[in-house]
């Protein structure tokens, strides 16, 4: 094993390993063995202030004058350093979330390529001068927003931290991150590997904590400029309200309840497997999971037969066995609240076809669950389940899945296949969803923005876009007449 067990993690602040103020070290355990797996500590409400005032004097000194240029070396080294280390770090995050080793090096190839996206994307920061007329003379500029307080959750600790460090760094921002306190490990991590290749002390910082607490202080902090969360929606409400004083620039990724349509015309032979991924990857923890099967109905008995076939093969077991598919779910918590929708929808009359059952044995597995013969309209169709279960729902035409597919509060992700080139067009242009696939089950990719329409929140992740949102603009405005203007003539 490459990682050491029983390691004891300290808080990361100022380019190093500390102890926290608050004396508080947590035992963390592997979701899928429930055995003792590290150490770390939490920050408390000192540390953040410690953590908070590393980034401000890491803007007001080295990293505030480190050019651009340097800023996009920094990055790729970081890329590098991960790639380098990517074994260890597949392992750390495999063991900590419980999840597929294999998904765990896909989203660690992710946060490298993004790493690269970001140094390279430092060149777009440029402002511009355009003709106003007459004599003004305008030219703006891009300044760092500042310190940014970023708080992401446990169901991609790793990728979800390095979506959020790459733009604020390229931008020139100096960080706070506050990962979820079961999963502070990976990221923990990644700021050793960024002192390592070069970056100063201060220009990231690590404080894990819970949430209502040391997250909230955090967001509230006024030496905190900026605040990106990724979340649920009921915490990104909250995280609203205490953005408000003192206000803060704010960006939302939250929840989603994604819909994937398939209809009559599409090749099942293609559409059927990947609707069976795009729920279970992750074991349905991802915003982004279809977690809602919208079936035309002259096609509806024979797609739930196979789903359900085919979610009985997916090979669920050992995090770190290669060939799983599917580890388990965070905790044994989260697995009796995803089993209560599953229950849930029993009670509301739907067919579970395959799952829905908690087996023997340690470790938080549930296993791939089919909820079928019901409507859009039942809990588990309208609710975040974030576990491996699917709801397929029949719907009549294109109308009637449109309609379906929008009439949830959310709006992150949608699928559609179809083998109407024109219908898939049409239909993305209707679904109210900040991305939409069309025959091709999508996962996120640096330079494409992702993000969410309705309570899946505001701004945007991973592309050009996100780049603003750390950025601010400063106009400059000066006169080029012969006299300066004196417009009361005194
Ligand atoms: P959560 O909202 O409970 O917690 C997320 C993070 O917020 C954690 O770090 C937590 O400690 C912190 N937090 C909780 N309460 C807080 C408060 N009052 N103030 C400040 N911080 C607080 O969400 P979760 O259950 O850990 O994560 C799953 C959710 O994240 C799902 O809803 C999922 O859809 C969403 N998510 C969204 C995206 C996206 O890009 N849209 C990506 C991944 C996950």
């Amino acid at each position: 094993m490459a990682v050491a067990t029983e390691r004891e993690y300290g808080l990361f602040i100022g380019g190093e390993f500390v102890e926290p103020a608050s004396g508080e070290i947590r035992e963390l355990r592997e979701p899928a063995t429930g055995e003792p797996l590290a150490r770390a500590a939490m920050a408390g409400e000192a540390d953040i202030d410690r953590a908070v005032d590393a980034a401000r004097a890491a803007l007001d000194g080295p990293w505030g004058k480190t050019p651009g240029t340097e800023r996009s070396r920094l990055l790729h080294a970081l890329a590098d350093a991960i790639t380098a280390n990517r074994k260890e770090l597949a392992e750390l995050e495999a063991r900590n979330v419980g999840k597929a080793i294999s998904s765990v090096k896909a989203e660690l190839a992710g946060s490298t390529e993004n790493f690269r996206y970001y140094a390279s994307a430092i060149a777009s920061i440029a402002g511009r001068s355009n003709p106003i007329g007459g004599s003004l003379l305008f030219y703006s500029q891009k300044e760092p927003v500042g310190v940014a307080g970023q708080i992401v959750p446990w169901n991609y600790p790793l990728l979800m931290a390095t979506w959020k460090l790459a733009p604020a760094l390229a931008a020139g921002c100096a960080v706070v991150l506050k990962p979820d306190p079961q999963t502070p490990l990976s990221v923990l991590r990644i700021a050793e590997l960024a002192t390592e290749v070069g970056f100063p002390a201060g220009a990231i910082n690590i404080a894990p904590g819970d949430g209502p607490t040391t997250g909230a202080y955090l967001v509230k902090h006024p030496g905190v400029d900026k605040v990106a969360f990724t979340g649920s929606t009921r915490t990104g409400g909250e995280i609203m309200r205490l953005c408000s004083e003192p206000i803060k620039r704010l960006t939302l990724e939250l929840g989603g309840k994604s819909p994937n349509l398939v209809f009559a015309d599409a090749d099942l032979a293609d559409a059927i497997p990947a609707s069976v991924w795009a729920i279970y990857s992750s074991a349905g923890q991802s915003c982004e999971a279809r977690s809602r099967l919208l079936v035309e109905r002259s096609i509806y008995d024979d797609v739930v037969g196979r789903v359900t076939e085919l979610s009985q093969r997916v090979r669920v077991g050992d995090p770190l066995d290669a060939e799983t598919q599917m580890g388990s779910l965070i905790s044994t918590g989260h697995r009796d609240r995803v089993h209560g929708f599953v229950d849930g929808a029993r009670e509301d009359g739907a067919e579970i076809t395959t799952g829905g059952e908690i087996g023997d044995g340690p470790g938080a597995f549930y296993p791939p669950t089919v909820i079928a013969q019901t409507d859009n309209s039942i809990r588990a169709a309208q609710e975040e389940i974030f576990g491996p279960v699917v709801t397929v729902i029949p719907f009549e035409d294109e109308a009637d899945a449109v309609r379906i597919a929008n009439d949830v509060k959310y709006g992150l992700m949608a699928t559609v296949w179809t083998g109407d080139p024109a219908r898939g067009h049409r239909v993305a242009g209707r679904i109210k969803s900040g991305t939409v696939g069309i025959n091709m089950p999508y996962t996120a990719f640096p330079g494409i923005p992702f993000g969410g329409y309705k309570q899946s929140g505001f701004g945007r992740e991973l592309a050009l876009e996100t780049l603003d949102l750390y950025l601010e603009t400063k106009s400059v405005v000066t006169y080029t007449g012969t006299r300066p203007t004196n417009p009361f003539g005194l």
